[in-house]
């Protein structure tokens, strides 16, 4: 098991759209098991690959109030959206910041687990909300493209500051 190294907004790998899992194999176990304790250590409640900069469709999330119930999702496909829900998000890969964002009140998704098993799962709520946030992840969506342009500049602006300022007080800890 490993942590990994979490990619942050306005980082352009964000961007990339993932590719399917063509074959769930020991390599693909053994990523979702390092995202799951890379989420659990951060911590998160969600983690998309392309934010550990692996551009797979592969996303792991646990919505539970004790962190024991870990959820793998390969290759996953919305089927069906209803209903609307607003909830004030936030992002590994935005730290510090929380927005309010629009999604479908209840989904039904498709997907593969770690066994390499299809499944179908009814989601709503928060686990509805999660499962959207990583799959935008996959297409290389954020959740900050929801806001308006001038907030997302303005918090573009201030994270890049943020990380310079990072960079100083690592060069002064040398
Ligand atoms: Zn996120």
């Amino acid at each position: 098991m490993a942590i990994l190294n979490i990619i942050e907004f306005p980082d352009q790998r964000l961007r990339t759209v993932a590719k399917a899992i063509e074959t769930v194999n020991e390599d693909i176990r053994q990523l979702a098991a390092n995202m799951l304790e890379t989420m659990y250590d951060a911590p998160g409640i969600g983690l998309a690959a392309t934010q550990v900069n692996i551009h797979k469709q592969l996303l792991v999330l646990d919505v539970s109030d004790e962190g024991d119930q870990p959820m793998v999702f390969i290759n996953p496909e919305i089927l069906v959206k209803d209903g609307i829900q607003i909830y004030a998000e936030g992002c590994l890969s935005v730290p510090g910041f929380t927005a309010e964002v629009q999604r479908a009140e209840e989904i039904r998704v498709k997907a593969t687990n770690e066994k390499g098993e299809s499944f179908e799962l009814e989601a709503h709520g928060l686990l509805a909300i999660c499962i959207q946030h990583e799959m935008d992840h996959l297409k290389g969506k954020l959740f900050v493209d929801y806001l308006s342009p001038l907030k997302r500049l303005r918090l573009k602006k201030k994270l890049e500051k943020q990380h310079k300022a990072d960079k100083l007080e690592a060069q002064k800890q040398l």
